[in-house]
């Protein structure tokens, strides 16, 4: 797998230098030289480590940092670069979401050695958290998200939970008044259609994403079960 580093560096040496070193070791590599920048860059680009340099012009680099992780939701890896004397408070950094940091000047073997470090976290992370997989659905319990043929679905809470049930127990067919116990905790179904509804919303996010595989079945009488 070849991984892709954002490096966002102001000083154009620099920057080209780290682009160099990451390319010479076979690493795809984006480049930004302001936040803004970078910013942008990562509403089309999804990096798999950050390179960040703090003394930026405009957005500092630990407004972006806290961006990042905050507003953006980015749980990648971020390694800062920094002069000594600006690294005054690593503490706080590494608790506002900095993985690593590596000081100015930097020797390329340190750079690398902590790139692949953080790369090598990451990849753990990831590997432990559970999916849940069937057919072309993947489930992401840790993070409640879910993508089918490889599109993100956006679904409700209740939607997401509805799907979970269903992957997690294939065979079984649930009546509307169980589904609806299970997912909303209790209450009197009654009359009400807020089930169907659920399900026929989910069926044409499921469909929007991967239009020639059903995933839903309707046991007529019954209720719901996932589609063998
Ligand atoms: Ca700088």
């Amino acid at each position: 797998m070849q991984y892709t580093i954002l490096i966002i560096e102001d000083e154009t040496d620099i920057n080209q230098l780290l682009n160099n070193l990451l390319r010479a070791e076979g690493y795809q590599t984006l480049q930004a030289f302001s936040g803004t920048e970078a910013k942008l860059l990562l509403k089309s680009q999804s990096p798999d480590l950050i390179l960040l340099d703090l003394m930026l012009p405009g957005l500092s680099g630990e407004e972006l940092l806290y961006d990042l992780r905050e507003n953006l939701k980015l749980d990648i890896p971020v390694l800062i670069l920094s002069a000594k004397s600006a690294l005054t408070d690593k503490v706080s950094l590494l608790k506002n979401g900095a993985d690593d940091y590596i000081t100015k000047p930097f020797e390329p073997d340190e750079v690398l050695a902590r790139i692949q470090a953080g790369l090598r976290r990451a990849g753990k992370e990831k590997a432990e958290e559970k999916q849940l997989i069937y057919k072309n659905l993947i489930l992401f319990p840790q993070a409640r998200k879910a993508q089918a043929a490889g599109r993100d679905l956006s679904l409700t809470a209740h939607e997401y939970d509805i799907l979970t049930l269903l992957v997690q127990n294939p065979q079984r067919v649930y009546s509307r008044e169980h589904l609806y116990e299970l997912i909303w905790k209790g209450g009197y179904y009654g009359e009400n259609n807020t089930v169907n509804v659920h399900v026929s919303n989910l069926r044409k996010k499921l469909k929007d994403a991967d239009p020639d595989t059903e995933y839903i079945q309707t046991v007529y009488g019954i209720g719901f079960k996932l589609k063998e």
